[in-house]
């Protein structure tokens, strides 16, 4: 939403000095008459902790301990078990959770990790048995690091 200088709240919310407070634009009007942008947002907090509060209220009347409460079903339809830090859909979260886990770029991600594994357990010190084909992953790597600084370094 828009804001801009108005005339002082009665919270006194001076913006920068300028002896007067910010405050929201009014849509209609154009002008900075709406309510005081800091109060507004120490309303908003104040409200957010309460209605923790009454979460963690509900939570316990439930007899639960695992920080969840039975709340009103979501928009989705979902049962209505909901968490107590958020207020947010419990059966709409795991599917949130699902999703990121299934989408492609999760997927090259967990690729390229495993590829790094397997590269740095292949260059993990080898005295206990000599495997020649760790030795000469090892030495090609190291080779192509040292290009690589080599490369760094002249530029
Ligand atoms: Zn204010
Ligand atoms: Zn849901």
């Amino acid at each position: 939403m828009a804001t801009g200088l108005g005339n002082l709240c009665p919270h006194n919310h001076d913006h920068e000095g300028t002896g007067m407070s910010l405050r929201y634009i009014v849509k209609r009007r154009g002008t900075a008459t709406g309510s005081c942008v800091v109060c507004r947002r120490l309303a908003n907090k104040k409200n957010r902790g309460n209605q923790r509060k009454a979460r963690e209220a509900k939570s316990k009347a439930q007899g639960r301990s695992d920080g969840k409460y039975q709340g009103t079903p979501c928009k989705r339809g979902h049962s209505g078990l909901r968490y107590v830090l958020d207020g947010s859909c419990v059966a709409c979260e795991c599917q949130r959770r699902r999703e990121t886990a299934q989408s492609p770029q999760r997927k090259e991600y967990e690729r390229a990790r495993k590829r790094k594994q397997n590269l740095n357990r292949a260059l993990e010190p080898f005295d206990e048995e000599f495997h020649p084909e760790r030795a000469a992953l090892f030495e090609l790597e190291s080779s192509r690091r040292k290009i690589l600084k080599l490369v760094r370094e002249k530029r």
